[in-house]
């Protein structure tokens, strides 16, 4: 096998191939357009799509294909070939570059959320230069945006990349005031930590709640879960670690930075977590990753279960969004510096990142939404869905004397004066690692642990990005017009302190206690997707995604229809695969096994006549009636809720209904069908226990 410096990046059209197969003024050209964003033009395009072919076809590809990410939250691709035929009946390989720079898919089934009426069905993608394109199962792949004919974002990766030009601008400004004369752009970086849960593909053929839904529906508790935490960072068994050394070669091979990897809380759940990259890229990076999961997981004979809750009862996954911001010169702005001045750059952006959570707290909550990650908020281990910030003791205190005007850790100042005063020196690093906030600052970077392990982290950063490039302008708006810099600075800091210090909180995320001192604070609890829904399309949302050009009114719009939709959609295929599954499985076996109890006390009062000879059967004979029984009831009062579903049309209505009724109802059953499961013998259950399934691979 080659070495790992030989594999990584092998399939990727990266820099180092550019410069060694485009000629140096087309290499120049393109230079500009991925760090500049300049226009490229069609005769650089077709230079660089002509040496993409070649490349890629020595590479073994046959097809190339725009891959983008639309609103389904998984990556769309369709193959076009690079054959054109000739006068004389043969073909050779072509790729211009109009094929490279647009295409125009027949998109009309992607969920556009009433954007695009069927008569203009068709979007296009468009080349996106900041994101190296790469082969794939022999496609020469091109990462690409999705539009509308009139210009529509119509998938996950416009808003991001918007975003982060957002971002850039204000950020340049509030670094212009600090003196930063060489920096000439910002860009934030993210280290998504992606958790997932590996079973074998045996069980998963045999439970239909995991075909069609990702998650188990039925299963009542093993006798063992993750309570001696003997799972968390054990040792990888063989067939995991097996599976873990070709997944990672095929992320190598895609210049994916993988990194660590490890077994998490729960048994069966691991983590792979990259070294993190610019935020487009770790979002294009981490679609593969999820991608290649499933992909090299089916060779193992095992099944990757991305979904946020697949087992009730021990942890969900999550997807830890590690996000920070650095400059082109190389510098972390969440780095706490050496030098007080440096020190008060980065107290200025540390603010804010809090002024940002804190005033959109509930928009970031929104970037998380999904009826799969709402069962896992607020469940074990997983932060609640009220959003708040760890900054760690120390730094804590440091703020709180910036506030308070008094002297940081018995210093000798009265009043301490950023950026002129020396400012305590910041160890760095030293965060304790609470595991239980959502918003966790760990010493250079920020950890959002809310998204869910399925998710497109293309959501939740782009809020993050706009959230704070709001805030950084009104900082610079504020900063520039100053006539002392010094004073203002300080003032503003300290003003910033003390309006949003209600978001920091640095006990034990997970406590009942902090949820009502929360409530007391003012933070808002928003538990469901519906619930949190609304506030995307409030004003005050709708002003800061407009002003910063990230998303126009119409896109938002579309946007919270398309998030609803799912809700209510993900849930209806969940109920009715419930119904399905006690109807034709569950209590047919619960019917079976009751017979042959019933036959065996018969035969056994035959034989041996005593009074008790049967009371095991009788017994759970009786049992297994109440519960037949009860889950009878069950499944028809979901049916009734389904069926009462359809006097709603409006999307918002639909998913409160489907929160407020249908939810409750498939809870009810689920309690029913597991309660028969667990009097029901084994050798009669249609399904895979949950033992079988979380602790079968060796
Ligand atoms: P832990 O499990 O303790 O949170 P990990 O090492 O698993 O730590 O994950 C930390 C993640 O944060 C990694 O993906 C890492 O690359 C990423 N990270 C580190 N520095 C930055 C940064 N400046 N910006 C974004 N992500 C970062
Ligand atoms: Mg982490």
């Amino acid at each position: 096998m080659s070495s790992v410096t030989e594999i990584f990046g092998s399939m990727v059209f990266n820099d180092s191939v550019m410069k060694e197969r485009l000629p140096k003024g087309t290499y120049t050209a393109l230079q500009k357009t991925i760090k500049d964003g300049k226009l490229l033009d069609i005769e650089v395009a077709t230079v660089v799509a002509n040496a993409m072919k070649d490349w890629a076809i020595e590479k073994g590809a046959t097809h190339f294909t725009h891959w983008f990410q639309p609103m389904t939250g998984v990556t769309a691709e369709k193959h076009d070939s690079f054959i054109s035929p000739t006068s004389e009946g043969k073909i050779i390989m072509e790729f211009s570059g109009k094929e490279l720079v647009r295409g125009e898919p027949d998109a009309s089934s992607f969920p556009s959320g009433g954007l695009r009426a069927t008569f203009e069905a068709r979007g296009y993608t468009a080349w996106d230069p900041t994101s190296y394109a790469f082969i794939k199962d022999k496609i020469l792949c091109i990462p690409t945006a999705f539009c509308s004919y009139g210009g529509e974002a119509l998938d996950k990766k416009t808003p991001l990349l918007r975003s982060m030009q957002a971002i850039n601008i204000q950020a340049l400004r509030v670094l212009k005031l600090f003196g930063n004369e060489d920096v000439t752009s910002v860009k934030t970086t993210v280290g998504p930590e992606q958790e997932y849960f590996l079973i074998d593909k045996d069980f998963y053929e045999k439970r239909p709640d995991l075909i069609y839904t990702g998650r188990t529906l039925f299963g009542s508790r093993p006798p063992k879960g993750q309570e001696l935490d003997d799972h968390y960072f054990g040792i990888i068994k063989p067939r995991v670690q097996e599976f873990m050394d070709d997944l990672n070669n095929e992320l190598w091979k895609l210049g994916i930075l993988a990194k660590t990897e490890h077994n998490e809380v729960a048994p069966a759940q691991h983590e792979l977590a990259p070294i993190f990259s610019t935020t487009n890229i770790a979002t294009d990076h981490n679609q593969l990753t999820m991608e290649m999961m499933q992909k090299v997981a089916k060779r193992h004979n095992l099944v990757c279960l991305l979904h946020e809750k697949p087992f009730a009862g021990v942890n969900g996954s999550g997807k830890h969004n590690n996000w920070s911001i650095s400059t082109n010169t190389g510098v972390n702005l969440l780095e706490p510096g050496e030098t007080p001045y440096e020190n008060a750059q980065f107290l200025l952006f540390l603010c804010a990142v809090i002024k940002a959570v804190d005033d959109y707290q509930e928009i970031l909550r929104v970037s998380v939404a999904s009826a799969g990650n709402d069962h896992r908020l607020g469940a074990n281990e997983a932060p609640p869905a009220v959003i708040s910030i760890f900054l760690g003791d120390e730094l804590t205190e440091i703020l709180n004397a910036i506030e308070s005007g008094k002297a940081y850790d018995g210093r000798e100042k009265e009043q301490m004066k950023i950026g002129v005063d020396v400012l305590p020196h910041f160890p760095k690093d030293t965060t304790d690692r609470n595991r239980t906030s959502p918003f966790a600052f760990t010493g250079n970077k920020f950890e959002f642990r809310m998204p869910g392990s399925s998710l497109s982290i293309a959501g939740p950063n782009f809020v993050i990005n706009t959230a704070v490039a709001e805030v950084l302008k009104q900082f610079a708006d504020e900063l520039e017009n100053a006539e002392d810099f010094t004073a203002s600075l300080n003032n503003l800091i300290k003003r910033t302190i003390s309006e949003h210090k209600r978001i920091i909180f640095n006990g034990n995320g997970y406590d009942d206690a902090w949820i009502m001192e929360a409530l007391k604070r003012g933070l808002p609890n928003l538990k469901t997707t519906p619930d949190c829904m609304p506030s995307f399309i409030s004003e005050k949302s709708i002003k800061l995604f407009t002003s910063h050009n990230v998303l126009t009114e119409t896109e938002m719009k579309s946007r919270y229809e398309i998030v609803m939709e799912n809700y209510v959609k993900v849930l209806n295929i969940e109920a009715l695969t419930m119904l399905d599954m006690a109807k034709k499985d569950i209590m047919p076996a619960v019917s079976a096994y009751s017979k042959a109890l019933a036959d065996t006390a018969i035969a056994k009062k035959a034989v041996v006549a005593s009074v008790d000879c049967s009371t095991y059967e009788t017994e759970t004979l009786k049992n297994l009636a109440r519960g037949a029984a009860n889950l009878y009831n069950k499944t028809a009062e979901l049916e009734k809720a389904l069926i009462d579903a359809k006097e709603h049309s409006d999307v918002t209505e639909l998913a409160v209904y489907y929160k407020d009724h249908v939810i409750p109802a498939m809870n009810d059953m689920r309690i029913a069908a597991d309660e028969l499961e667990t009097i029901t013998a084994k050798a009669y259950w249609p399904y895979p226990s949950y033992g079988d399934l979380l602790f079968s691979v060796k």
